[in-house]
């Protein structure tokens, strides 16, 4: 039988849509299916979005970022603009293994991000599932 993680009584969640976490320096990792998804999403070809929307880094490809290290589909007037299709690592934050490592790990999510420690309960299964499938190993 696996121990229950430190979060056995699960977390509590709720984005309040500040996007704060849209607007820091770091990477937002795409794989082909997400690729291909946001390239749909806008009516591109996936060759075409690459041109516009992505940065080769290392193997993998990030979307590029505007001014201030803004998310290339976020603006403050309209938030994201792609969020039904937002990538696996948009969508399972701030559940990353990273981030619920220790107590302290969530503290400090809790401090950048006005949602977390607040809103729905997830789960401690469901945190795990969010995490695996987040692809957030290093951001
Ligand atoms: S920082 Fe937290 S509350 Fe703000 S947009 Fe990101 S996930 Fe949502």
């Amino acid at each position: 039988m696996t121990a229950s993680p430190w979060y056995g009584d699960g977390l509590r969640f709720g984005c309040t849509r500040c996007g704060r976490c849209c607007t820091i320096p770091g990477y937002v990792w795409v794989d082909d299916e997400e690729i291909a998804r946001l390239a749909d999403r806008l009516g591109l070809a996936p060759d075409d979005f690459g041109h516009r929307y992505l940065r080769r880094v290392g193997s993998r490809f990030s979307l590029v970022e505007k001014n201030r290290h803004q998310c290339v589909f976020w603006s403050p007037e309209d938030g994201c603009a792609v969020y039904q299709d937002r990538p696996r690592q948009c969508r399972t934050f701030p559940f990353w293994p990273e981030n619920v490592e220790t107590p302290d790990d969530w503290q400090a999510v809790v401090e950048d991000c006005p949602g977390a420690g607040r809103g729905r309960l997830y789960g401690h299964e469901e945190i795990v599932a969010l995490g695996k499938g987040s692809g957030a190993t290093s951001v």
